[in-house]
């Protein structure tokens, strides 16, 4: 196993259940992923900081939603993921990983506090393109 598998089973295993890891354990991961590098570990550290979502759920999100903004369902470039809450933070919605998905920049600054639907209706009267 290369030492990038090693990281991201020590992310979700690391701290017990996805949602219950320490705040410390997510940090330690944090920190070593900004040393390996890499597109991905780039997203990761980037939306952690911006979102304050955790490590191991961002990794998660990252590989079931892949490289695709989930409104258009285009691949996108890893400089344009970005990390949604489908129901806004505002509103009462979590960081669990049924709660986030992966849009454009472009679309999640658009969308916004937004919800999705009102969002998704709006978008669909004028589509746009991601970016
Ligand atoms: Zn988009």
């Amino acid at each position: 196993m290369g030492k990038r598998d090693d990281i991201v089973n020590e992310a979700v295993s690391g701290g017990g259940r996805v949602g219950e890891i320490s705040e410390k354990a997510g940090e330690k991961t944090f920190r070593k992923m900004a040393k390996i590098g890499g597109d991905v570990a780039k997203w990761i550290t980037r939306e952690f900081e911006r979102t304050g979502i955790p490590i191991e759920i961002l990794r998660r999100l990252e590989a079931r939603d892949d490289h695709v903004c989930q409104l258009t369902h285009r691949r996108i470039s890893t400089d344009l993921w970005e990390a949604d809450h489908i129901v806004p933070v505002d509103s009462g919605g979590g960081n669990n990983l049924s709660n986030l998905q992966v849009l454009c920049r472009h679309h999640n600054r658009q969308k916004s506090d937004k919800n999705w639907e009102e969002f998704e209706r709006e978008w669909r009267q004028n589509p746009t393109d991601c970016g």
